[in-house]
C-alpha cells in the first residue's frame, strides 16, 4: 500500500482491496471470454496493477482530477430538504465535476493507462451516449483516436449526444444486432477490442465486464467515496453517516462511493436500482432484486434473464440505468448482506428529480433522482426519521430536464 498521494489538490487514499486471483467478487466476477481475450486481459491486470501502485502515475491522475475534472468536488448539507424529509441529507456532488458526472474518474484513468500501455486508440460502448461522451472527451484531451458502438436504436434516441461524440473527434459506429440497445454495442465493442487488441485499448464504462474491469473501475471511482468519508467527518464532527446511498446502472458511482465507507460497520450502504414501471411489471432495471445468476458479458452476476437464460431488455425513465445487469462486488455484497439493494420506480424518479430542485437548487440527474425518490418513500419507514444519509449525487440534470418538461407538462 501507497502513502496518499497529492497532486493538484485532489489526495488519493490507499488503494482499495483486490479481488481473488481470478479476479473474484464471492462467487461472481471473473473472466469469460473469448481464448484470444485472455492475454489481453492479462496485460491490462498487470499494468493496472503496477500503474496503480506508482506514484507517478497517482499523481499525474490526481492532478487530471484537480485541474481538468473539477475534484475534489464537495459535499453539500440539505438544509430544506433534510427538514422536509426528516433526515440529515448530505449530497457528495458529482454534478459538478466537468462534463457533469462521476464518468470522467474512470475515463480519464483509463486514457492514462491506455497512454502507458503505448496504445494510440480507445474503444467504449455507450447506451444514451453518456460514457461515450466522457470516453471521447478523454481521447481528445490525450490525443487517442476513439470509436465509439452505439446501439442504432439509441443512435436515433440520442442525436445530440452522438453529435457531441463526433464533435469531440469520435467515430460513433450503430449497431444493428441484436435489440440494438447498449447490451448488443457491448458485444459488438468486445468482438473489435478482439480484433484490434495490440493498438487499442477498450474504455470500459462500470464496474463490470470481465476481470480487471470491475476492479479498476472501482479503483478509479474510489476518490469519491475517500473523499465523502473525510467530508462527512469535518460536517459531523468526526462522525459518520448512518446510510449511504447510490444509484445503481452498472454500480460504478455506487461502488466508487461504497468503497470510501465499508469498512465502517455501522454505515449502511445502499444501492438503488431502477424499478421502471414496477418490479411486478417487468419493465425494469432491477437486477439484484430481480436478477439471477448467469455469464454475460464476460462476468459471473446478476442479471434479468428468461426462463432459457436469454437476456431482457430492461427499462429505466432514465438511461444509465437502463441495463439489465450489474457489477459483480455489488452481486457479492448483496450475498453477504454487507450493501442491501432497494429500488426506486419511474414516477418515484420523477418526484425525486422535482423534490431535490425545488428545495435545494440542485438539479440532479433523473440516475441519481431514483436515490432521492427512494429516500422520500423509505424515510420513516426502513429508514428512522433523524438518520444521517449521504447520497452520491452522480450527475446533473440539464440532459433531462427535456424529457422531465414533455412528461410533466406546464408547473
Ligand atoms: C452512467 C450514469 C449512472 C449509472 O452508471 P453507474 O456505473 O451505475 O454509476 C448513474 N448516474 C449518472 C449521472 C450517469 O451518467
Amino acid at each position: 500500500m501507497n502513502p496518499p498521494v497529492r497532486g493538484g489538490g485532489v489526495i488519493l487514499g490507499p488503494q482499495g482491496p483486490e479481488p481473488s486471483e481470478a479476479g473474484r467478487f464471492g462467487e461472481f466476477g471473473g473472466r469469460f471470454v473469448p481464448e484470444t481475450l485472455i492475454a489481453a486481459l492479462e496485460e491490462l491486470e498487470n499494468e493496472f496493477r503496477a500503474a496503480w501502485h506508482d506514484d507517478a502515475f497517482r499523481s499525474e491522475f490526481s492532478d487530471l482530477l484537480g485541474s481538468y475534472a473539477g475534484r475534489p468536488t464537495p459535499v453539500t448539507e440539505c438544509h430544506r430538504l433534510s427538514d422536509k424529509l426528516g433526515v440529515r441529507v448530505l449530497l457528495k456532488r458529482e454534478d459538478l465535476t466537468h462534463t457533469g458526472s462521476h464518468k470522467i474518474n474512470n475515463v480519464l484513468g483509463q486514457a492514462l493507462l491506455t497512454r502507458r500501455m503505448g496504445k494510440g486508440r480507445v474503444i467504449a460502448e455507450t447506451g444514451a451516449g453518456q460514457h461515450g461522451v466522457a470516453t471521447a472527451t478523454a481521447a481528445a484531451l490525450f490525443g487517442l483516436e476513439c470509436t465509439v458502438f452505439m446501439g442504432a436504436v439509441d443512435v436515433e434516441r440520442q442525436a445530440l449526444n452522438v453529435w457531441r461524440m463526433r464533435l469531440l473527434g469520435a467515430e460513433v459506429i450503430p449497431v444493428t444486432s441484436g435489440s440494438a440497445t447498449l447490451k448488443d454495442a457491448v458485444n459488438d465493442a468486445m468482438r473489435e477490442w478482439v480484433a484490434s487488441v495490440e493498438t487499442t485499448h477498450y474504455c470500459l464504462g462500470s464496474v463490470m465486464g470481465p476481470h480487471p474491469f470491475p476492479w479498476m473501475v472501482r479503483e478509479f471511482q474510489r476518490v469519491v467515496g475517500d473523499e465523502a468519508r473525510e467530508q462527512c467527518r469535518s460536517i459531523l464532527d468526526g462522525g459518520d453517516p448512518d446510510y449511504v446511498v447510490a444509484c445503481i446502472g452498472g454500480g460504478s458511482n455506487a461502488m466508487g462511493t461504497f468503497a470510501g465507507f465499508v469498512d465502517l460497520k455501522d454505515t449502511a450502504l445502499v444501492g438503488v436500482e431502477a424499478a421502471g414501471l414496477g418490479l411486478e411489471t417487468g419493465k425494469h432495471g432491477a437486477a439484484v432484486n430481480r436478477g439471477v445468476p448467469g455469464y454475460v458479458h464476460g462476468m459471473r452476476s446478476l442479471f434479468l434473464q428468461d426462463e432459457h437464460g436469454q437476456v431482457l431488455e430492461a427499462h429505466s425513465i432514465s438511461a444509465g440505468l437502463d441495463y439489465p445487469g450489474i457489477g459483480p462486488e455489488h452481486a457479492a455484497l448483496a450475498a453477504s448482506g454487507r450493501a442491501r439493494y432497494e429500488s426506486a420506480t419511474d414516477d418515484e424518479a420523477v418526484s425525486g428529480f422535482v423534490l431535490l430542485s425545488s428545495t435545494e437548487g440542485i438539479v440532479p440527474a433523473l440516475e441519481p433522482a431514483h436515490a432521492i425518490g427512494w429516500l422520500e418513500r423509505a424515510v420513516g419507514d426502513t429508514i428512522p426519521s433523524g438518520s444521517t444519509v449521504l447520497v452520491t449525487l452522480s450527475g446533473r440534470g440539464d440532459k433531462d430536464a427535456a424529457q422531465i418538461a414533455e412528461r410533466l407538462g406546464s408547473l
